[in-house]
């Protein structure tokens, strides 16, 4: 199975996470299980995922120190998910031993970093005394993650291109924002279609309510695929 499509699971319990998953197919998908489906519902419900073909992105953004971040990622990997991720800005050390706590094991997960949050403005950054923009935030971290043994970052489509020349073609570039044409863009301000994430570089989508909050889940995600194969 490769598909660059992952569908997150931004659900509260696990009923309405299951019965998405049942309509969706692991030919078309993988699932992203985050902070909310996980704190509720744990380790169990994505062993039943895995169970049923999907591969998971565990995004639970681990941001502590080196010795803690790496028995999380350990976790996470003998969990067996496909990938994993952790705030670049936890520094070198913290990433260097997530980096190496996976160089050991045999089934590694893919080790993401997270760079800038989204949500964080300019204006936010300087008043946590960062002088740099985001952007150029972005592009030190992802610089960072790289030097650290990650396998790629967490970022928006709009980035990608830079991060892909300063990057190179082996560093994974994992893109949330995507809207099919069409659909409401929600609190995300910055969105594109999952065909122009893709000519930007991105390798995998995170696509959220396109799918979630489609009538036939199933087809809007027929959908993506059909804008992808064109
Ligand atoms: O519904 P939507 O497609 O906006 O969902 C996007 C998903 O990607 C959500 O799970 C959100 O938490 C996640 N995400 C994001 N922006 C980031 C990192 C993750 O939207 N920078």
């Amino acid at each position: 199975m490769d598909t660059p499509v992952v569908v997150a699971l931004d659900y509260p319990s696990a009923a309405p996470a299951l019965d998405l998953a049942a309509q969706l197919s692991p030919e078309l998908c993988r699932l992203k299980v985050g902070k909310e489906l996980f704190t509720r519902c744990g380790p169990g419900l994505v062993e039943t995922l895995q169970n049923q073909g999907y591969e998971i992105f565990l995004d639970l953004k681990f941001h502590d120190i080196p010795n803690t971040v790496a028995g999380a990622v350990r976790a996470a990997a003998e969990l067996g998910v496909w990938m994993v991720n952790v705030h670049a800005s936890g520094g070198r050390r913290m990433m260097e031993a997530a980096a190496e706590v996976l160089a050991g094991m045999e089934q590694k997960p893919l080790l993401i970093g997270v760079t800038v949050l989204t949500s964080m403005s300019d204006q936010d950054l300087a008043e946590l005394g960062y002088t740099e923009s985001a952007a150029q935030r972005v592009l030190r971290l992802a610089a960072l993650a790289a030097d650290c043994g990650l396998d790629g970052v967490v970022c928006s489509a709009l980035e990608a291109p830079q991060l892909r020349a300063a990057r190179g073609s082996d560093f994974c570039l994992v893109t949330p924002g995507i809207r099919l044409a069409g659909d409401d863009a929600g609190d995300q301000r910055r969105v594109v279609t999952p065909a122009d994430a893709i000519a930007r570089g991105a390798d995998y989508l995170v696509v959220g309510r396109s799918v979630t909050g489609a009538a036939e889940p199933l087809a809007a995600l027929q959908r993506v695929h059909a804008e992808l194969s064109n």
